[in-house]
Order: C-alpha cells, then structure tokens, then sequence
C-alpha cells in the first residue's frame, strides 16, 4: 500500500485492528477522519482517551463505569437482593433498555468455554460466590444461549445451589446462539418473565 504516505496507512491500519472493521471500512474511518476539523478530531482522540484511563470495573457488579461502584449498584431504588449474572456490559445494557428489570447485575466478563481453555477461574465467579455472603433472594442467571453460555448456567447453578439461594435461568425463546446485545426488547422481556426455576 504504497499509494498512500506513511501516516495516512498508520491510521487505516490502527482503524483495521478494530472488531468488525475491515480493511475498506478503514479507509473510510480514515479519510472521514482526515476531512474532520481539528477540533472534532481532537475530541474524538480524547474521548477515547479518557475512557480507557478512567473506566474501570465496578466494585460490586463489575461492570464497566467510571466511578468507584456503578449508577445502577448505587441507586437506593434497586433491589439489592436480586442479581441477573450477565456475560458482559454490552449484556446489561440490553436489559437495561427494557426499562423493567429492577434488580441488579453481576458482569462474568465471559463465559466458561473448555475449547477455548476459558475455564470458572478466567471470569468473575468467584466474586459473585462472595455477593452470596449478603443476603440474597434471587439470582438470574442470564449468560447467552450459546453452547457456553449453557454450560456456564449450569456451573453457576450447581455452585449456587447448596447455599439456598433460589437460582432462576432466563426462558428460552432466545434464539440460539444469539448475542443478547442484539435481541428486542420484547423478545428479552419475554424470556425474563418466563423464567424458571434451575
Ligand atoms: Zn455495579
């Protein structure tokens, strides 16, 4: 790619790095980029910036956020005593559009998969064993219908079990395989509220 000089094939090629953009996709971010006044593009680099020296995990449910414990953990109207466990943020997020979930979230940063050699200890189990501590009524375990996100379910089930705490799983009707980010929120709803005991 010796068209373009040296610093415009830096950019295409630190945009292509990113998930789910390729190589023409980054062109595109690079050149509306290069167009952008100096300002918007100084913004831009600092918002992304910013983020990543600031965001952190939250004390209690490990989500992503820039304070010490998350907005949801430190709204008095939320019902401490019910934890939904979801895969990661993006997961939460989409719940929280539903508007009608209120309780609150426990983040696993991932989900056991012995073929990617991801296993219990690789994500946030052992901090939501901890929660358990507290008293807790419910906890709904809302890991993806993948292959993964079963056998996670079903770990977490089993190591929630002997300590009493009553163990939901959210209904199928979740399509298969499907990123909870990208399901509607009536299909959500709907498998929230049709939840079963484990
Ligand atoms: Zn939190």
């Amino acid at each position: 790619m010796d068209y373009y000089s040296r610093q415009i094939n830096k950019l295409i090629e630190q945009l292509s790095g990113l998930p789910g953009i390729g190589r023409k996709s980054a062109q595109r971010l690079a050149f509306h980029i290069l167009n952008m006044s100096v300002e918007n593009v100084k913004e831009l680099s600092s918002s992304i910036l910013e983020a990543k020296e600031n965001v952190r995990y939250c004390k209690k449910c490990f989500t992503l956020t820039d304070q010490e414990v998350c907005p949801i953990c430190s709204n008095p109207k939320r019902d401490q005593k019910q934890i939904m466990v979801v895969e990661n943020t993006r997961d939460l997020a989409a719940y929280e559009k539903t508007g009608k979930y209120e309780g609150v979230y426990h983040v696993l940063h991932g989900a056991i998969s012995p073929m990617l050699g991801i296993g219990p200890n690789d994500i946030r189990l052992k901090e939501l064993m901890q929660r358990l501590q507290d008293e807790i009524k419910e906890v709904i375990i809302a890991t993806n219908s993948s292959l993964e996100g079963e056998t996670t379910a079903m770990y977490i089930s089993k190591l929630i079990k002997p300590t009493g705490v009553v163990v939901t799983r959210i209904a199928s009707g979740v399509p298969v395989g499907g990123d909870l980010e990208y399901i509607d929120e009536v299909t959500l709803l709907r498998a929230l509220e049709g939840r079963t005991a484990l």
